[in-house]
């Protein structure tokens, strides 16, 4: 039997690379409203995404040890990745 492979979620990917949703449309309102003395500078939210992409714990956008989606968590200055990655 195929598989449907139009319709797998990808398990490692972010919420930007997803297609539009509510949760998208959310969060990256939050993040762009955020304080810009909050907000995480553009090239080290990059940066912290990356690290997010090749580590264990993501999860459908969600960090699975924290339970934030990263790019919320990433875009916040002072935020730290729980593990230390970043
Ligand atoms: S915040 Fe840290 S532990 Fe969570 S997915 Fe990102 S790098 Fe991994």
């Amino acid at each position: 039997m195929e598989q449907n492979t139009s319709q797998r979620e990808c398990r490692k990917c972010l919420l930007i690379d997803a297609e539009a949703g509510k949760e998208k449309e959310i969060v990256y309102r939050y993040i762009c409203e955020l304080p810009k003395a909050e907000k995480t500078p553009e090239n080290i939210f990059q940066e912290r995404l990356e690290s997010c992409r090749m580590c264990e714990w993501l999860s459908l956008a969600t960090c699975q040890a924290c339970g934030c989606f990263v790019e919320v968590r990433a875009a916040v200055k002072k935020h730290k990745c729980p593990y230390h990655k970043w």
